[in-house]
């Protein structure tokens, strides 16, 4: 039997289903900044003071939302319209009618696969309570597919 993923639409599936293809890299998580003149999106490696920079996950996913008032909920509508989601994120590739690539939890049953593939933002994250300027922290990486580190 194929997985929801290649037989359901977005807005077809599940909670559960929609909450699992997250695959946890984080990279969402971190800052970005907009060009005012040009649109542009700069990442930075800055993350959220929410993120666990070592799983990866929201340290408080339940109460994100009031705790950090800017935290974008992701929605189908919203992954069609958001332009900052990073190309190896599972949301923005289905969207694109793209596949989840080998190294997502979901194809290999290990929640350690997308750190281990060099996805995630493991280790190479700072805090933005430690950062300082996000000017400063701007870097291609996250906006890029992912090579192996
Ligand atoms: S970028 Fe996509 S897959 Fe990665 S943590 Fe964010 S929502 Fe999940
Ligand atoms: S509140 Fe949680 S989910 Fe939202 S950006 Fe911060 S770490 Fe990510």
């Amino acid at each position: 039997m194929e997985p929801f993923w290649k037989t359901k639409t977005l807005a077809e599936m599940t909670r559960a289903e929609w909450e699992s293809l997250c695959d946890g890299c984080g990279r969402c998580c971190l800052h970005k900044l907009r060009d005012d003149d040009t649109g542009e999106v700069s990442w930075t490696n800055v993350s959220c003071r929410l993120l666990d920079g070592h799983s990866c996950r929201c340290a408080d996913y339940a109460n994100r939302r009031r705790r950090v008032p800017d935290c974008v909920r992701l929605t189908p509508e919203a992954v069609a319209e958001i332009d900052w989601l990073p190309p190896s994120c599972a949301y923005r590739r289905l969207d694109e009618g793209q596949d989840l690539p080998n190294w997502h939890p979901l194809v290999t049953g290990d929640p350690e696969s997308v750190h281990r593939a060099g996805i995630s933002v493991r280790g190479r994250a700072i805090d933005e309570r430690q950062a300082g300027p996000l000017e400063h922290h701007i870097t291609p990486w996250p906006g890029t597919l992912p090579r192996k580190r």
